[in-house]
């Protein structure tokens, strides 16, 4: 059995941002490709940030996605379970594990009590500052005699645990992305592991959890980079293996900016909304920041467990470029079932009141013929309202000047009686008419090419260029053509 295991460690803070689901994405994709496990751990030790509903949130972001973990936290009817043989995987609920390891660390000699306040702390970081210097904190308790230390505890006063950080030692792990990083101990804060509250900070839980959660890789974002020195100092400290790590850079927007919330779209779940498919939203993911060898593009989930690599993720930030996505995703929406397409479609749909929830009870055929008019045209479903407007206004306002002189030609009264008599002859237009109705009028007429097709176009849509033309006049019907061309008449001739 593969021992590569991976995990995806989020905080809830209420949604999973889009470089988290790409780091997700790559634990994912490394862990199936070497046969390992992906596993959901929650880091919920930080309280002042938890969100109610969060994590549940955050799990099914990541399962729309198709990024499903093997071990973990699962959301079943609604209600969260844990599955594994390395649980709880909810670290608010392995507080008992991380004492059992701190007075470990303490009774080794790498960890301290420390009852420093903030009062004096803020006053060391103030003096700090003026000076110029980074702030960290001073040592000041980590001479403190055990004993003493203990009766202080028992007296009642407040406390935290800090890492006792080795003097002047050259600190050095490999990075798979960055190779072999160097710092020297002396820029290494004695860093908080045990907060007066009880709980763990970050630092202490991630190395605890990783080692006992029997971790391969530790792949996260770039910004935890510079932690990585003080969890190298921890598995050190216990003499546990130190797993791998994958610093991965960051993903930016256009302006090589972190991509921010301000700016625009970054919850995986704004994505879902607006209508981006998961498997093309994921295909564009992986190329942010993962180069494949060759040109290609388009990868299914499967084709991306085959090619994934670390070593071809760059070391630079990668570029969210939103019209880069749209291109992606409109690729998979032309290639998707039309049925999937259409149920996509029609909460967008009903939203801005083009149709009710009774027509999709009773004209589902209808709709679906609609929207496969403009599947090739839309990059992401909520675009679609942009695209099948034509449909719904039968006030033909023609889109510029060009549209409007194309309804003052000559023959354009000819071509719209004979269309009008046409439609006259049938109960009701059908694939056949739809079919056959330029052949016909072009022999009825005379008029033909760009005379016949753009001033009827123009006559049924207000548009110079749109959806074919057959199933413009399927999806529109008999009654609402002869509306339209009874408008043009009265209206713009
Ligand atoms: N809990 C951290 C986060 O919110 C995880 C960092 C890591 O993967 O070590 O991203």
């Amino acid at each position: 059995m593969s021992n590569v295991r991976l995990r995806f460690a989020p905080s809830p803070t209420g949604y999973v941002h889009i470089g988290s689901l790409r780091t997700a994405l790559y634990d994912y994709l490394f862990a199936k490709q070497k046969g390992g496990k992906y596993i959901l751990r929650v880091e919920d030790t930080d309280r002042n940030r938890y969100v109610e509903g969060a994590i549940e949130n955050m799990v099914q972001s990541l399962l729309w996605a198709g990024v499903e973990h093997d071990e973990g936290v699962f959301v079943e009817n609604g209600k969260l379970v844990q599955k594994g043989e390395y649980g709880p995987y909810i670290q608010s609920e392995r507080l008992d594990i991380y004492k059992k390891y701190i007075a470990e660390l303490i009774e080794k000699g790498y960890a301290y009590y420390c009852f420093c306040d903030k009062e004096r702390l803020d006053n060391v970081r103030e003096e700090q500052k003026a000076k110029g210097l980074t702030p960290m904190y001073d040592k000041h308790c980590r001479t403190t005699n055990i004993e003493d230390a203990k009766k202080r505890i028992e007296a009642g006063e407040e406390y935290t645990i800090r890492l006792k950080v080795p003097e002047n030692k050259d600190i050095l792990f490999n990075d798979v992305i960055r190779g072999e990083v160097t710092i020297n101990s002396s820029e290494v804060d004695d860093q908080v592991l045990i907060k007066s509250d009880g709980f763990p900070t970050y630092h202490f839980a991630v190395v605890v959890d990783d080692h006992l959660m029997k971790i391969s890789h530790v792949v996260r974002g770039e910004e935890w980079l510079v932690s990585t020195p003080k969890q190298v100092i921890l598995y050190e400290a216990f003499g546990w293996e130190i797993p791998k790590f994958v610093h991965l850079p960051t993903v930016l927007n256009k302006d090589k900016k972190k991509l921010s919330k301000r700016q625009g779209d970054v919850a995986v779940g704004d994505f879902k909304k607006k209508g981006y498919l998961p498997e093309a939203l994921v295909n564009y993911l992986a190329l942010v920041g993962w180069s494949p060898e060759g040109n290609k593009e388009i990868f299914s989930m499967d084709e991306l467990i085959d090619e994934f690599s670390f070593e071809r993720v760059s070391k630079t930030g990668g570029v969210f470029d939103n019209d880069k996505l749209n291109w992606v995703n409109g690729q998979f929406i032309r290639n998707a079932d039309i049925d999937r397409i259409t149920k996509l479609a029609i909460p967008h749909l009903v939203e801005v009141g083009y149709i009710t929830e009774n027509d999709v009870e009773n004209r589902y055929d209808w709709i679906k013929m609609m929207v496969s008019t403009v599947q090739e045209k839309i990059s992401y479903i909520a675009e679609i309202t942009d695209h099948v407007d034509i449909f719904f206004k039968n006030e033909i306002d023609p889109e510029n000047e060009e549209a409007k002189e194309m309804l003052k030609g000559e023959q354009v009264s000819t071509l719209l009686e004979a269309f009008k008599e046409e439609l006259s002859l049938v109960d009701e237009v059908d694939e056949e008419f739809a079919n056959s109705i330029f052949k016909v009028l072009k022999k009825k007429t005379g008029i033909k090419g760009k005379n016949l097709f753009m001033p009827a176009r123009v006559m049924i849509t207000g548009q110079l260029h749109g959806p074919d033309m057959g199933n413009i006049i399927l999806v529109l019907g008999k009654q609402n053509i002869l509306k339209r061309i009874e408008y043009v008449k009265r209206n713009l001739m």
